[in-house]
């Protein structure tokens, strides 16, 4: 067959431009080539409906074997009872866990999307607010941490089902204990998802949330470092939590109550190469040189606040727990948006993103999120750090000198080539 220069081409491209930037998508990672590797094989041939050694298909005896590596190693990692590896995305595993637990219309409680939540945690455009009914908790003007006060008047007003804690724009640990004796007064079950940290997590290196949340729910490709996908996880298997009503009344483990939640109630057949590549980026989070790597994540996120602080930045919550975090940009008399587009020009990729009681819109935004997992993964320690906030810094203090971008973005892509990425790769 005749070869698709012109998708390879652009790959090769795409492949040019994570190697030339500094990449600070607080949600980005680069994954291994092993897990690259995997990915790239004959098991995305394969349908596997259904769970290893109870599927819909035959033949498959051999994906079986790496789905149940997956499976079992995910939960060695979080020293857990149940992991689905399935769901295609983290916003994948949310449907999943709220159609095999939720009615449509019972109520849900969960972080505002403007203060850092997720559109699947009740936003309006968003299946979780148009099925379900949200109301929503926040974080307070002063300190712009979760209000854990407020969080129980709401949840005694609104009697959520479901109370979801985690974020992606939030830069402090979070208090499961707190969270879980709030949802105990209302009877709420409790999921967190820690699709942001959990890479930290998984090293002991932030509070765990599986003792205190009935779900966990996660991505395996921001800190976990793995491929493009998501998780659900659960510390201990409950029969009947709460006396969840299921859609046919019988009494379930909430195993199966959520494996069926996954497949057949949100998706078809699952992706047995990227499964795979899961199973692959767990044998590496395993390893000491992912303990490493998640410390070194931690000391970055540390350094990269303190360097902003330095320079006068406002920082939300005044610094980070995490691996990110979220830049006011509104004492320096620039948007998001135009932060974001001056630093892409630089090939310094950032996202532009709303702050808690943000005066603009979600497009304009007044600030910025900053995350250090995939520069850190690029090989950056604390030497590297202030040289990144330097640039960053320079161009947001000179939005209107045309030159400076493609000058800055010179010494970016030279400053880059003493941090290989994919020297495998052509
Ligand atoms: C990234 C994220 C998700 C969604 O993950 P996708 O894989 O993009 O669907 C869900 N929840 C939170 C808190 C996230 O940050």
């Amino acid at each position: 067959m005749q070869r698709d220069q012109q998708v390879f081409n652009i790959i090769r491209k795409e492949l040019e431009r994570q190697r030339e930037g500094i990449e600070l998508i607080a949600s980005e990672n680069f994954a291994s080539l092993q897990v690259l590797e995997a990915m790239g094989t004959v098991l995305t041939n394969k349908y596997a409906e259904g769970y290893p050694g109870r599927r819909y298909y035959g033949g498959c005896q051999v994906v079986d074997q790496s789905e149940q590596l997956a499976i079992d190693r995910a939960r060695q990692i979080f020293q857990v009872e149940y992991a689905n590896v399935q769901p295609h995305s983290g916003a994948q595993a949310n449907a999943a866990v709220m159609l095999a637990l939720l009615k449509p219309g019972d109520r849900i409680l969960g972080l505002d999307l403007s203060m850092g939540g997720h559109l699947t945690h009740g936003s309006a455009v968003n299946f979780s607010g148009k099925l379900y009914q949200p109301s929503f908790y926040g974080v307070s003007r002063e300190t712009g941490t979760i209000e854990y006060e407020k969080m129980l008047g709401i949840a005694i007003r609104e009697k959520p089902r479901m109370i979801i804690c985690g974020a992606s724009a939030y830069s402090r640990d979070w208090d499961y204990a707190r969270i879980r004796a709030i949802a105990d007064e209302v009877n709420a079950l409790v999921v967190a998802d820690i699709a942001h940290p959990a890479g930290l997590i998984a090293r002991g290196l932030m509070n765990s949330p599986f003792a205190h949340c009935h779900v966990v729910t996660t991505t395996t490709h921001k800190t976990l470092r793995g491929p493009r996908g998501g998780m659900i996880l659960m510390g201990k298997d409950f029969e009947n939590p709460l006396g969840l009503k299921t859609p046919r009344g019988e009494l379930r483990m909430m195993s199966s109550l959520l494996d069926s939640g996954v497949f057949p109630g949100t998706q078809g057949g699952p992706l047995e190469h990227v499964i795979a590549a899961k199973a692959v980026s767990f044998f590496e989070v395993l390893t000491d040189d992912f303990h490493h790597y998640a410390l070194q994540v931690m000391a970055n996120a540390q350094a990269m606040s303190l360097a902003f602080l330095k320079r006068g930045y406002h920082i939300v919550s005044g610094g980070t727990d995490n691996h990110l975090m979220l830049i006011d940009l509104r004492n320096k008399g620039i948007s998001g948006k135009k932060a974001e587009e001056l630093l892409v020009k630089a090939d310094i990729t950032v996202n532009k993103n709303m702050v808690p009681f943000d005066d603009k819109p979600a497009f304009t935004t007044s600030g910025i999120r900053i995350g250090v997992p995939a520069i850190t993964t690029r090989g950056f320690t604390e030497a590297q750090i202030p040289r990144v906030v330097e640039w960053i810094d320079e161009l947001i203090s000179d939005p209107e000198n045309g030159q400076l971008p493609l000058q800055v973005k010179k010494q970016v892509n030279e400053f880059m080539r003493d941090f290989p990425l994919y020297p495998e790769l052509s």
